[in-house]
């Protein structure tokens, strides 16, 4: 079962992603993340990768797809996989198109969450993350606190506040968002395979209830 996650920086499609995969077994597949390591090994394709992501700029689609195709040929995506973070172009996603037809397979729902600019802004703010490869877990100072001050809940390590996360480039990745990665919306709407998921900070729902809600909708 493929699952792809779309939605703005922030909306939580790490987290809720993430819950998605332990609940149906499947592997999370994280293009951010995945460029984090890549940066993280500081050589030539990091260095690159590291420019776009630190702008708060979209990674050429070429280098993208290149990455991401290889990564979707692992022999752990077979049973499917959640996919938070790709496609974000639509010549992505017919890319992704593409391989999956070769595959024999294709995207069973892309899940659409929504949330207000500001709202959105607001949470990246408070966002904290493990920065421990094998964990990665996902923090917000409002709704999602560690239970030790700054340290991750599973693993122990010191949080960070990602490079990536300040008010400038928030702002530049949500003008991304609208100009480009939105029109997902629209293709996957003609598809008839989007389902939308409508958030706001105020009723603050539980990345577990989202999680859940998805996974209903995708027993139907
Ligand atoms: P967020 O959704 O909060 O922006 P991600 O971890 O998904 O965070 O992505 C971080 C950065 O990685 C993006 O701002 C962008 O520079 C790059 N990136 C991630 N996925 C893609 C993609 N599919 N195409 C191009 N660039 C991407
Ligand atoms: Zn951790």
């Amino acid at each position: 079962m493929i699952v792809i996650m779309l939605g703005a920086p922030g909306t939580g499609k790490g987290t809720v992603g993430n819950l998605l995969a332990e609940k149906l077994q499947i592997p999370h597949i994280s293009s951010g993340e995945i460029f984090r390591s890549y940066i993280k090994e500081e050589d030539e394709i990091g260095k690159q990768i590291r420019n776009y992501v630190s702008e708060g700029k979209l990674v050429p689609d070429e280098l993208t797809i290149k990455i991401l195709e290889k990564r979707l040929q692992e022999p752990d995506t077979e049973k499917g996989c959640i996919l938070d973070g790709y496609p974000r172009t639509v010549l992505q996603a017919e890319s992704l198109d593409a391989l999956l037809k070769k595959q024999n397979r294709s995207v069973k729902v892309a899940v659409n969450l929504s949330l207000s600019d500001d709202e959105i802004v607001e949470r990246i703010g408070k966002r904290r993350t493990c920065p421990n490869a094998d964990c990665r877990e996902i923090y917000n100072l409002d709704f999602r606190k560690p239970k030790i001050e700054n340290h991750c809940d599973k693993c122990g390590t010191e949080l960070i506040i990602r490079e990536d996360d300040n008010e400038v480039t928030i702002r530049k990745r949500l003008e991304n968002y609208h100009n480009i990665s939105e029109n997902l919306i629209d293709f996957y709407k003609h598809k008839d395979i989007l389902y939308t998921v409508k958030l706001n900070n105020e009723s603050n729902r539980v990345s577990s209830d989202i999680a859940k809600e998805i996974e209903e909708y995708l027993k139907k």
